[in-house]
């Protein structure tokens, strides 16, 4: 947890900010998770319900596979 580059455009309250382990978007504190913040890991409820039937690297592997080198 790092706290010193909090100086992202969109965040005027210096809230907390986390990437989502599914999309990899990052998002910023909700009150909704005021008491579980912890242990969030996705930026919405679609994303943690995608994370269980789709793992990430499926998200990925299209296009990425080819271009090694
Ligand atoms: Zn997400």
């Amino acid at each position: 947890m790092k706290n010193a580059d909090n100086h992202h455009c969109r965040n005027p309250h210096q809230l907390p900010v986390k990437v989502c382990a599914h999309c990899h978007k990052s998002f910023t504190w909700r009150r909704k998770w005021a008491r579980a913040w912890a242990e969030v890991k996705f930026c919405s409820d679609r994303c943690r319900a995608a994370h269980k039937r789709l793992p990430p690297a499926n998200l990925c592997a299209a296009g990425a596979v080819d271009d090694e080198f």
